[in-house]
């Protein structure tokens, strides 16, 4: 069975976590790394798979944009220093047209995952808190401090914080900052605060003091607290973390230990999900590592981009490391292997994994042409080859609509790949510097080289050429597969290549003549 209709039947079978509501969240501090989108698709999985399986259910995810701002991508350090500490919605926007530093994030991530075919309802931390909705799972959180003190010690092991401590921090009236903040003296009604100057590294506080009402969006829980108060608030059932969170004395251990002895609502149901590893490595935006979710589309077609995350278990750590590596054209190929399944009804987890890779209407379910891309790569690099063409005679047929569609699709993502991914050898394109190669050209080659160059000066038309070098072999009495090798050996290190005429007049005449002289010396 398909792991996310495993998900949902397990769920259904307890007979609890009703009404089934799933539910993640994004902090908007920077652009996510392509690795976060994980979550989204895991959780967005397990939604569509309950709804298939004819149940009602919600997906939401939180955007929490009343953290304070810790930390900033590197473009922002030197303009926007001075935001850090205040809540990532009172900050100003690093570009116009968004109303704050927090939409200005949350919008990209929004994007990419409509463009991934994630929709879930939105919701904003900072309005839930300014409308007072989480006004209750803050008193409770006040009054039951030590408890919450307690428990963090129990789980975590952490040491006991001083006497006093109160889980919350509250925006000072003085300067605007939120996450400088230190909260004491809750009497029911107001708790008092001082902005300190050098409670966290990340930011200074004014010294201000006071005393304030914590509700209406005055002051905000930490995320340990403020994540199991999002499942009381919403009512949320279904929520999973990455295994970072998930971690034995965790985030997600705390805040399944506060549902029960504090907010005193069922813990929802609960998946650690593994990490996205690029070669092998955790990807972190902070290390600069790995690429930013906004770049999926411009390496994948949004179905193969969905694919990779669909096909993957929650379970398993999913691999992908596309610099230098058949990583693309492999996962086109098991998208192909998935797809062929659909249509054939052949294999019914496979044909469920591109089901579920589906981001708008399905293609017909019919017999369709699937260009291998390795294959497309190779031909879009011929400039003999109208590919459109080629297939049609491939398929003994006129292509339908949906073929040509995935051809001129494969194409667009095939240059991508040769431009910015593709190992060398795939490049069928003349190489920087003569080719080490070049080095075992016998003298019968080097011959064909030296007059080769006479005729690619005198033809401009590659029909032309080509039967000149042909001919030209023939003269020499010299092995036509080895004399035409030697062209390839000079331009591209490799034995073989592109049809040879079309592949040379390609380029500058003079490019290629002083190749085929500098391999012949
Ligand atoms: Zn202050």
């Amino acid at each position: 069975m398909y792991w996310a209709d495993r998900v949902a039947k397990e769920i259904i079978d307890s007979g609890k976590f009703k009404p089934y509501w799933v539910d993640d969240m994004f902090t908007p501090s920077g652009f996510a790394h392509i690795g976060s989108l994980r979550g989204p698709l895991v959780h967005d999985l397990i939604y569509k798979a309950l709804k298939h399986a004819g149940v009602e259910a919600t997906f939401s995810f939180v955007i929490n944009d009343f953290d304070p701002i810790d930390g900033l991508p590197e473009d922002l350090q030197k303009d926007f220093s001075k935001y850090l500490g205040f809540p990532l919605r009172q900050a100003p926007s690093p570009k116009e047209g968004f109303e704050s530093f927090a939409a200005y994030f949350a919008d990209d991530f929004k994007n990419v995952l409509a463009s991934l075919g994630v929709k879930p309802v939105f919701y904003s931390s900072y309005d839930m808190y300014h409308e007072g909705k989480f006004d209750v799972a803050v008193r409770i959180a006040l009054d039951d401090a030590d408890k919450i003190q307690d428990i963090y010690q129990k789980v975590s092991g952490s040491k006991k914080k001083e006497a006093g401590w109160l889980p919350l921090q509250v925006i000072c009236e003085n300067c605007g900052k939120l996450g400088t903040t230190r909260v004491h003296n809750w009497d029911g009604k107001t708790v008092a605060y001082t902005c300190e100057i050098n409670m966290v590294k990340w930011a200074q506080g004014c010294g201000h003091s006071g005393r304030i009402s914590p509700f209406g969006g005055n002051g905000k829980l930490p995320w340990k607290v403020d994540w199991p108060a999002h499942w009381m608030v919403l009512g949320i059932t279904i929520e999973g973390a990455g295994k970072d969170h998930a971690s034995a004395g965790g985030s997600m251990d705390i805040a399944r230990q506060l549902v029960k002895e504090v907010f005193h609502i069922d813990q929802p149901y609960n998946f650690p999900y593994e990490h996205f590893l690029i070669g092998g490595k955790k990807m972190s935006s902070s290390k600069g590592l790995g690429f930013k979710a906004r770049d999926a589309q411009a390496l994948l077609p949004v179905e193969v981009a969905r694919f990779l995350f669909t096909r993957t278990d929650y379970r398993q750590a999913l691999e992908f490391d596309p610099m230098g590596t058949m990583a693309i054209p492999d996962l086109f190929d098991e998208y192909d292997r998935c797809y062929e399944s659909w249509i054939e009804g052949s294999n019914e987890d496979f044909a469920r994994v591109f089901e579920m890779s589906l981001i708008g209407d399905p293609p017909p379910k019919e017999k369709t042409l699937l260009p291998r891309f390795r294959d497309v790569v190779n031909y879009i690099q011929m400039p003999n080859i109208d590919i459109l063409k080629k297939y049609a005679e491939i398929n003994g047929k006129e292509l339908t609509k949906t073929e040509t569609d995935i051809i001129n699709e494969r194409v667009k993502y095939a240059r991508i790949w040769l431009e910015k991914y593709a190992p060398d050898e795939f490049k069928l394109q003349i190489s920087e510097t003569l080719p080490e190669k070049a080095k075992d050209l016998t003298e019968e080659q080097k011959e064909f080289l030296v007059k080769a160059v006479n005729l690619i000066e005198q033809n401009d038309d590659p029909e032309k050429l080509q039967l000149a070098l042909y001919n030209l072999t023939k003269e020499l009495k010299a092995d036509a597969k080895k004399s035409f090798s030697a062209l390839y050996i000079a331009l591209i290190g490799k034995e073989f290549g592109p049809k040879a005429a079309w592949f040379l007049l390609q380029y500058p005449k003079e490019k290629v003549i002083n190749r085929l002289k500098e391999a012949a010396k």
